[in-house]
């Protein structure tokens, strides 16, 4: 089933998600919604690389993960249940994201190089992850969707923000140069 994504202004991404308890076949309906809410999302030059339940108006721990970040056409994803970061690089990034419920606007957000996750499978097994570079980034924003976090909050600087043209280009919002980066979308 697709679903409606919730996009900004809605005080609901706002929201605190809370932690799953069991991990019932609701749990499992949703995150199999998701996915094909994020797949049927996917336009032009634009793709979903995860969403988080509450960009799903589900205030609950709950995130799906694209597998294949650099090939739009795996159509994989991870589920994490109740994902936490456990540590995290003290090692910083700036790299350009985007978000589901942003339509249009991206930004340069500094965040960790590496992180270190856990969470639970749909089936309630534990899950360790070490990951690095945009995999990292991608857990970062999703955790930040649990915690009412957007990623605009990150920027202060408005040359850090970018709008997408019709062709996939990033204009830079107050100055008129183009910079083509990557497109997935969180
Ligand atoms: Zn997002």
């Amino acid at each position: 089933m697709i679903l409606k994504i919730v996009n900004i202004p809605n005080k609901i991404l706002r929201m605190k998600s809370k932690r799953i308890g069991f991990i019932d076949d609701s749990i499992r309906k949703l995150a199999n919604d998701m996915i094909a809410t994020t797949l049927d999302w996917d336009h032009d030059s634009e793709f979903g690389a995860a969403l988080a339940a509450i960009q799903v108006g589900e205030p609950l721990k709950l995130t799906v993960v694209r597998n294949d970040f650099d090939d739009p056409k795996n159509r994989e994803f991870t589920t994490l249940v109740n994902p936490e970061i456990v540590k995290a690089s003290a090692e910083k990034v700036s790299d350009v994201e985007g978000c589901l419920s942003v339509p249009g606007i991206y930004g340069r957000v500094k965040r960790p190089l590496k992180i270190k996750v856990k969470a639970q499978d749909q089936d309630g097994l534990p899950i360790r992850l070490t990951l690095e570079g945009f995999p990292a980034r991608v857990l970062q924003h999703e955790i930040d969707h649990m915690n009412g976090v957007i990623f605009l909050d990150h920027i202060a600087d408005s040359t850090q923000l970018f709008n997408i043209d019709k062709n996939g280009s990033l204009m830079p919002v107050s100055e008129p140069k183009k910079d083509n980066i990557n497109h997935a979308k969180q």
